[in-house]
């Protein structure tokens, strides 16, 4: 096992590996830019290096500066977390040409699995149902009419490195296809630095239902359950919960035995997640492959029992995966709601600032993963998630309650937080019933707003 390993990432993700590592008896590094140095990853690291200024292109994203980080500091592997470099398979190639180990796949993996439409196309060889549509990236606005005519209205014009739900624009008749087409290779530009775009047909009101997979060296490659994360705003998701009211054990059992022949296909090795789309008969696609830990993993966590950081530290280290398919069962129902500093009305827009006053809830099975304390600082520079509530109840509506409850309990004072708006979607009758899908918070986002109890 490592010994010390650095963790390329800040917030309530860092923290949360700096965890993993303390039980397992593994030392930490962290990084920071210039304002975060008295960001709470930090203060837990058992050392911490500052890599750069606040502009994320020249701290967390500077390979250069936390690469010598970590070999001044003698780690043998890095952790990257999510978002920032996790999914760069050149950061992953000069990771190892420093002879450490990165915590995740290959680089190989990583480049195949961040070209969306090559993913689609090796899944589709490997017998893994994807959304029909286009042969790959559509070069001119000539094709991209060709293919729409071909799958049929509506269509998504998705960015072939996207992510985050940018570069992706939805097209419902011929007339609209010069614009959507120009404005996502645009965005994709700017976004990703990659302008190729692909088309797929818009699935009508589908579920997001992704499936969590661990595969180690040895071959082993297991599935934990699926997250049921439809509850999106643009694209990002809001609240996720495990399992879904939506799958029986057949559809679950399909979908997982999918799932790691979807790992299996592309060589997978670590933690990752299989992401689908799910229409109202059922039916199931893949959208894309995520190669790291995802924000949502606790709710799995949670009901199978299995730390999922830990599986990474283990799968990076060649040891075998600590389960094995029949010992995995789901128990109880997860759900975790997303704390984000933003003022959902004035459209989402981040709040930053000290926190004045912090009250975390607790009791029984809640858990509340966050970069917060008491004098600590919510940083404008970076994502405004500051922190995810996960309760696990006994059933469903058991979950709803605790994680009411929780919300009742938390106070954050010193920014504007989306816990209020969190609060109402969780007394939403919709919701409760789990009736539900992805266009639920373009729906209903206005209601919702409007019963909000503001917040001083
Ligand atoms: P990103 O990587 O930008 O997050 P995804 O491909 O994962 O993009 O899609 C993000 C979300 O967009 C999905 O969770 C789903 O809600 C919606 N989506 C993506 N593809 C389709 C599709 N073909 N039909 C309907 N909805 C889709």
């Amino acid at each position: 096992m490592f010994k010390r390993v650095l963790i390329a990432n800040r917030g309530e993700i860092a923290i949360r590996i700096i965890r993993a590592c303390r039980e397992m008896g593994i030392e930490t590094v962290s990084i920071y830019s210039v304002p975060d140095q008295h960001q709470l990853h930090v203060q837990m690291a058992d050392q911490s290096i500052c890599v750069g200024p606040a502009q994320a292109a020249y701290s967390y994203l500077n390979v250069a500066s936390i690469l010598s980080a970590a070999v001044l500091t003698n780690c043998d592997a890095i952790h990257p977390g999510y978002g920032f470099l996790s999914e760069n398979p050149d950061f992953v190639r000069a990771v190892e040409a420093c002879g450490i180990t990165f915590i995740g796949p290959s680089a190989d993996v990583i480049e195949q699995m961040g070209d969306k439409s090559a993913a689609k196309k090796c899944m589709e060889s490997n017998g893994v149902p994807t959304v029909p549509g286009s042969d790959g990236p559509v070069a001119t606005l000539e094709e991209a009419i060709k293919v729409c005519r071909e799958i049929g209205f509506p269509v998504l014009i998705k960015a072939s490195s996207g992510g985050g739900g940018r570069g992706m624009r939805r097209v419902d008749k011929e007339e609209e296809v010069r614009s959507a087409f120009d404005s996502a290779r645009s965005e994709a530009k700017a976004c990703f630095a990659d302008d190729r775009v692909y088309i797929e047909k818009l699935i009508l009101n589908p579920r997001h239902i992704e499936f969590q997979i661990l595969a180690d060296h040895l071959g082993n490659v297991v599935h934990l359950g699926e997250r049921d994360c439809s509850i999106q705003r643009k694209n990002q998701k809001m609240l996720e919960e495990s399992p879904s009211l939506f799958l029986d054990d057949d559809l679950r059992e399909k979908m997982g035995t999918v799932a790691i022949r979807a790992a299996k296909a592309c060589g997978y090795k670590n933690a990752g997640t299989v992401e689908f789309v799910v229409d109202k008969e059922k039916n199931f696609y893949f959208i894309e492959m995520n190669t790291r830990i995802q924000v949502e993993h606790p709710v799995t966590e949670m009901v199978t029992g299995i730390d999922l950081i830990k599986e990474q530290l283990r799968i990076a280290s060649d040891l075998p995966l600590s389960v094995k398919q029949d010992d995995i069962c789901m128990r109880g129902w997860a759900m975790e709601c997303r704390i984000n500093a933003e003022i959902p009305q004035k459209d989402f827009t981040p709040s930053s600032g000290e926190i004045l006053f912090l009250h975390e809830p607790g009791g029984m099975n809640i858990r509340f993963d966050s970069l917060l304390y008491t004098g600590g600082e919510v940083s404008p520079f970076y994502d405004s998630m500051i922190g995810k509530i996960i309760v696990l109840g006994n059933n469903r509506l058991e979950a709803i309650r605790k994680l009411r409850c929780a919300l009742e309990e938390t106070i954050i004072e010193g920014v504007q937080t989306n816990s209020a708006f969190q609060y109402t979607i969780l007394h939403d009758p919709d919701f409760i019933r789990g009736q539900f899908d992805t266009g639920f918070m373009e729906k209903k986002k206005d209601a919702l707003l409007s019963l909000m109890v503001l917040e001083e």
